[in-house]
């Protein structure tokens, strides 16, 4: 692999291919895959990520907004999406692109049914959420014959499927209240089955439900992060392969003497004659201002060296005293081995996923293993 040039996000799709099989692997036959691509794909590449999932034949996609399902479409992909998070002001650009909305409370699903209705829409597909403990979106499920007498009769629309989200599916000590999401979501979904006279698809599962409760895998899973190459556990990360490598170059070294100071505010002082080296990667690259002053670091042949100082927008500072390096040398900011997102992540109190969605579309993505 040519060494990184300049800041660059390697995204490697042969990684992603073997993530998703492992999930599949967790899955009965038959049980549908969702694929998240929300939010550029996890900070990834939305449209390089979803034309390669279409192409190993995923079920299904899910955007968090209906832009980003626009996106998608016009980037050619033509499998169902599903919209998470609606908002009526996007009702125009779901239809017109045939995106699937969730509907999640009678305000929205009044709105939805009307919009479609006085187009002359027979069956369009939507999905129905179910609060079953996360208390973000969803109908509630003393909400259910409410839905259902609302639904009765209409032609305009077609519950394609009902689905509810786990709170706490990676916390094995709160395995007691996701057996209780489960259990209040098949009493929903067979309550709503039983009013409407069909069987939508059930899904609940997120990642480490698809790994921890196979009893919460009903007709299909969704999801994210574990493509991508994370699990929320020891146990899931030895099977899940990063897909993205975060890379940069040294612009510049510097040899400081004691008391002299590194950048804004002068927040570094040198302790005595020490290297720094001057890197083309900043807060509005994705590396947050609470990655400054000792917290974060890079890698550089294979040592670690601490950004020291605040974060600029467009550049950090790393101490790289007693390392060998020059200008020009590659540097690691996160891989799948060296140094993960995870621990990075853990460095400034975030989680992966956190880091990970930041990398702003300034950084240059490059594919890699497109095959
Ligand atoms: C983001 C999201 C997912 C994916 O979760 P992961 O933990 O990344 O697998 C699944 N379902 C819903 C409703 C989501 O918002």
């Amino acid at each position: 692999m040519p060494k990184a040039q300049e800041t660059v996000l390697e995204i490697d799709l042969n990684k992603l291919k073997q993530n998703v099989k492992y999930l599949k692997s967790k899955l009965e036959g038959g049980t549908k895959f969702l694929a998240v691509v929300k939010a550029f794909a996890y900070g990834s590449d939305a449209k390089v990520i979803a034309r390669y999932l279409a192409g190993l034949k995923v079920d299904y996609f899910a955007v968090a907004y209906a832009e980003e399902g626009v996106a998608l479409r016009q980037a050619g992909i033509t499998t169902p999406i599903l919209v998470l998070h609606t908002l009526a002001v996007n009702f125009e650009s779901i239809v017109t692109y045939h995106l699937e909305p969730n509907l999640y409370n009678f305000k929205i699903l009044e709105a939805f049914v009307d919009v479609v209705g006085a187009k002359g829409i027979k069956d369009y597909p939507i999905h129905l959420k179910f609060n079953t403990g996360l208390n973000r979106l969803g109908f509630a499920e003393a909400d259910v014959a409410e839905v259902t007498a609302r639904l009765k009769g209409l032609s305009a629309v077609k519950v394609t499927s009902l689905f509810s989200h786990l709170a706490a599916s990676e916390d094995a000590n709160e395995r007691d209240f996701t057996l209780a999401q489960i259990d209040a979501f098949k009493r929903i979904a067979a309550r709503v089955s039983s009013a409407i006279g069909y069987s939508p698809i059930l899904h609940m599962s997120n990642t480490s439900g698809i790994l921890n409760y196979p009893e919460a895998h009903f007709n299909m899973v969704r999801s994210g992060i574990g493509m991508y190459g994370f699990g929320n556990s020891e146990k899931e990360r030895v099977h899940l392969k990063p897909i993205a490598s975060f890379k940069t170059v040294i612009s510049q070294i510097h040899t400081l003497n004691a008391g002299q100071t590194v950048g804004y505010n002068r927040a570094y002082t040198s302790q005595g004659i020490e290297k720094t080296a001057t890197l083309p990667v900043g807060h509005a690259d994705g590396i947050g201002r609470i990655y400054g002053n000792g917290k974060g670091y890079v890698t550089i042949g294979g040592a670690k060296a601490p950004i020291i100082g605040n974060v600029c927008m467009d550049m950090i500072m790393v101490n790289v005293t007693g390392i060998a390096c020059n200008e020009g040398d590659e540097v690691v900011i996160f891989d799948g081995t060296t140094t993960s997102a995870e621990t990075l992540a853990a460095s400034a109190n975030t989680i992966s996923y956190e880091l990970i969605t930041s990398i702003s579309q300034r950084v240059k993505r490059v594919i890699l293993n497109d095959d």
